[in-house]
């Protein structure tokens, strides 16, 4: 099994640091490659890459707006 940890780089994860082998999103047990990431928001543990997602539209909905609209006003860039 292997899981690639998304942010922010792409690198794997040893047992020890996933803490699992499955998703703490949809329980499924994970394959011989997986995206997985971790929750921003909470202490949750890896999930896949897509679950995170939605488990933070769920959960972190509020959490995830705010944190949005802290960024919305700023450009990209400086000189912008
Ligand atoms: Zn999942
Ligand atoms: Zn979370």
């Amino acid at each position: 099994m292997t899981l690639l940890f998304r942010d922010p780089w792409i690198k794997p994860l040893s047992d020890f640091e996933a803490g699992s082998d499955s998703c703490k999103h949809c329980n499924a047990k994970f394959g011989d490659v997986e995206f997985v990431t971790s929750c921003d928001f909470c202490e949750i543990g890896v999930m896949h890459d897509r679950c995170a997602n939605e488990h933070i539209l769920k959960k972190h909905r509020t959490a995830l707006e705010s944190k949005m609209s802290l960024h919305k006003d700023k450009p990209l860039h400086d000189y912008q």
